[in-house]
């Protein structure tokens, strides 16, 4: 939808007007959404099948991962089928460039690049948010995606700096205790990063006494990514696009682990993953977390939809999940991966939203 562009475009006083607008071109009040992968081998009809039965169990929206080529190929069948269309691609992990520009690659505090160390896990390959070559980079790939017919918006994932900290559940997993921020997985000391920060600032982040301490030096970092969400977002917004994206659960919870301060990102639409087990969290968790993201969005006039991992939602059960989401002020859901419900599941799904 193109209300956020037309406000930024028409001015404060047009808000009255595209809010009608928005309440009269749907009598729903929620929209669902399904991340999804795949799907390239299928014939279109057998696609066309597949959407239609998403649509049928109250999905309005797909998250597709994949080239410019599929896009192409899907989008179009998304838009027969009426189901809105956002471009899933990811944004600050991307390994491509490597050869050619190493210099755009984030470093960590031991001095490490991504090329030659990188964190976690082998595809992690982070840009550094500062490089004006990579914020060009980036909004000119989203730019190009918003071109192509039936596409009605493009969603940023990994849109943040590596995991300094990993949530909770997931640290045994690589035989870590993250109790403070370890050198090997703190980002983004890179030449220009430190250089821009000390003109700045005064002073070279390595040559403080604990850069982890330092409040500037963290806010200053989380600067860096949000100029370059909202580069790329001024810009999708011109083509009259949406723009979305996969956050961590909070602003706050996001800005600890990796450096996502997404309460400041001028998107249309946050999905958030609460993925509760990764935080050990339980439904009590969610209903405050989901609580807090409403009331950011609401501040933004963005809209949320709960990000929900289907290997987490089970250990509760679909509708407990969806419920708490939705009592406290989602504006719908998205599941990881629209491909992962059973047909029981979606039965359970479609019941749900019959009182809504
Ligand atoms: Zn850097």
């Amino acid at each position: 939808m193109k209300r956020r562009h037309f406000i930024q475009v028409m001015g404060v006083t047009s808000v009255a007007l595209a809010a009608g607008i928005s309440c009269t071109s749907t009598n729903k009040k929620f929209k669902n959404w399904v991340w999804l992968r795949g799907g390239q081998k299928n014939t279109d009809a057998e696609l066309l099948v597949f959407l239609e039965k998403l649509k049928k169990n109250n999905i309005d929206g797909i998250l597709p991962e994949g080239g410019n080529e599929w896009y192409k190929r899907l989008a179009p069948l998304a838009q027969k089928v009426g189901l809105d269309f956002h471009a899933w691609r990811w944004t600050m992990n991307r390994g491509g460039y490597m050869k050619e520009h190493p210099e755009w690659y984030a470093v960590n505090r031991n001095g490490d690049s991504v090329i030659d160390k990188p964190p976690y896990v082998k595809y992690y390959r982070w840009l550094c948010p500062s490089r004006p070559e990579v914020k060009q980079l980036l909004i000119d790939d989203y730019v190009n995606l918003c071109k192509i017919e039936g596409l009605t918006g493009v969603h940023l994932d990994y849109v943040r700096y590596c995991d300094v900290i990993l949530p909770i559940a997931l640290q045994p997993k690589y035989n870590l205790v993250q109790d403070h921020e370890m050198p090997e997985f703190d980002y983004c000391y890179c030449e220009l990063c430190r250089s821009k920060f000390k003109e700045e600032h005064g002073v070279d982040p390595l040559e403080m006494k604990d850069p982890t301490a330092s409040k500037e030096w963290k806010e200053w970092r989380l600067n860096q990514l949000v100029k370059v969400v909202n580069a790329i977002a001024e810009e999708v917004h011109k083509t009259g696009k949406e723009i979305s994206a996969a956050v961590f659960p909070t602003p706050e919870i996001a800005s600890n682990l990796v450096r996502q301060n997404w309460a400041e990102f001028n998107l249309d639409m946050f999905m958030p993953m609460i993925y509760f087990k990764d935080y050990n969290g339980d439904l009590d968790w969610v209903a405050r977390i989901v609580k807090e993201d409403a009331a950011i969005a609401k501040r933004k006039g963005a809209k949320f939809y709960a990000g929900l991992h289907m290997g987490h939602v089970r250990q509760f059960g679909l509708k407990p999940v969806i419920e708490t989401c939705m009592k406290n002020g989602a504006d719908g859901v998205s599941f990881f991966t629209g491909h992962s419900l059973k047909d029981n599941e979606w039965m359970e799904f479609s019941n749900f939203w019959k009182n809504y």
